[in-house]
């Protein structure tokens, strides 16, 4: 054995398998150019954090819930 077994994890952008190693500059992904579509994912807004954005856009709906569910007399 020569421990060279390399820890494989998986790309956040493709879900393939990434070398977590030293010589990749990547990681975790597996390819530069998944490193910088999700880059860019997170510059164009796509990806948005759950209970932050959403809190406002969602904020309307929320509250005629909460009116349905709340016993008004
Ligand atoms: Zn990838």
């Amino acid at each position: 054995m020569t421990g060279k077994t390399a820890h494989i994890v998986n790309c956040p952008t493709c879900g393939k398998g990434a070398k977590w190693t030293p010589k990749n500059p990547f990681r975790p992904f597996c390819s530069e150019r998944c490193k910088l579509i999700d880059l860019g994912a997170w510059a164009s807004g796509e990806r948005v954090i759950p209970g932050s954005d959403a809190d406002g856009a969602m904020s309307g709906e929320d509250e005629e819930g909460a009116h349905r569910l709340s016993p008004v007399n």
